[in-house]
């Protein structure tokens, strides 16, 4: 597999061309980026734990018959997936109040949501990816409804497979982030799932063990990814 072309960069991975068009490879970077690139950083290692843990769950959904980008992991930064033309709506779950949806609703962080909230977000970085609707996304022409409902419904099995697998490793699923995208006429899950897109709370302790502390500056970022990875048994 020869590792060709740089075709995009985002804040947290690199996309490369490989010698089959149908497949890029991901690259995992260390930087972070928070508030729609506003703090910029650098987290030890981050790139070599996002690959681990995402491949980890990659394959978890997989075994549950959720159809992801995810081939196979090349190396320690690297993974192998199918290439996406990626919709442009960013898809969260969330199970308690935490982030921008505590602020929205003047909520305390860790309230209890009664059912999981799926939220809409338009992916476009000039406009910081603002929240929206069922009925923008029609107006926007980004996705049909039988599309959104397929996004809305895998969003929600996956949270449901991973709430429950995290339980088992004394963790709190808080809400997390999806990106879909289509591969030869097929709805796939893309991105990455690591303690950047999902927040992850200790279960005993509620301690935060994701991005939020490098967002609000708490320290011991790259240890609590580490933790999360060990959590999982990688
Ligand atoms: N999230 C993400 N990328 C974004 C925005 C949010 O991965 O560009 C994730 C975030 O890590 C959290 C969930 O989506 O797990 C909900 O984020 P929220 O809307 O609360 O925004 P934030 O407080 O992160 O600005």
């Amino acid at each position: 597999m020869k590792k060709g072309e740089l075709v995009y960069e985002g804040k947290a991975k690199q996309v490369y061309l490989t010698d089959n068009p149908d497949e890029a490879l991901v690259w995992f970077k260390d930087d972070a980026t928070a508030f729609n690139g506003e703090k910029k950083g650098t987290i030890q290692s981050k790139g070599v734990i996002n690959n681990a843990i995402a491949s980890f769950f990659f394959k978890l959904l997989d075994s549950y018959r959720v159809s992801t980008h995810f081939i196979r992991k090349i190396d320690e930064r690297a993974m192998l997936v199918k290439r996406l033309s990626i919709i442009p709506i960013e898809v969260v779950v969330r199970n308690i109040a935490a982030g921008s949806l505590a602020k929205r609703l003047g909520w305390e962080e860790g309230r209890k949501l009664s059912s999981p909230v799926v939220e809409l977000y338009y992916k476009d970085d000039a406009l910081g990816d603002p929240l929206i609707n069922r009925s923008h996304v029609a107006a926007l022409g980004i996705a049909t409804p039988e599309r959104l409902d397929v996004l809305e419904n895998t969003a929600l099995k996956i949270n449901t497979i991973l709430m429950e697998f995290l339980v088992g490793r004394n963790l709190l699923l808080v809400d997390f982030k999806l990106e879909f995208g289509t591969h030869k006429g097929e709805i796939l899950l893309g991105d990455e799932i690591s303690p950047d897109t999902c927040r992850f709370w200790d279960a005993t302790t509620n301690e935060k063990l994701d991005k939020d502390r490098f967002r609000r500056d708490l320290g011991n970022v790259e240890a609590a990814y580490q933790e999360i990875l060990k959590r999982i048994g990688e």
